[in-house]
């Protein structure tokens, strides 16, 4: 399951929500709506979860442990 990092847009408080489908998490603080999705959740991909295998050999430019295709920050 991808965990993405959010930080809300009016306390600015930073926290990490499993997120399925469209869904929409809420700032755990303020339960205000308004968050932001961060690129930075690659080191947090659960390892061992049984079921999906993360390839280290794919040699393209985009992450093998998120959707992203600029992470910078996992060296996979
Ligand atoms: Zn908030």
């Amino acid at each position: 399951m991808p965990i993405y990092e959010y930080i809300c847009q009016k306390c600015d408080k930073k926290f990490e929500a499993l997120i399925m489908g469209r869904d929409v998490p809420r700032c755990p603080d303020c339960s205000a709506s308004s968050v932001k999705r961060l690129m930075s959740a690659c080191g947090f991909v659960s390892k061992g979860g049984g079921g999906e295998t993360v390839s280290h050999s794919a040699g393209s430019s985009s992450c093998a442990g998120c959707s992203s295709s600029n992470c910078s920050s996992c060296g996979s």
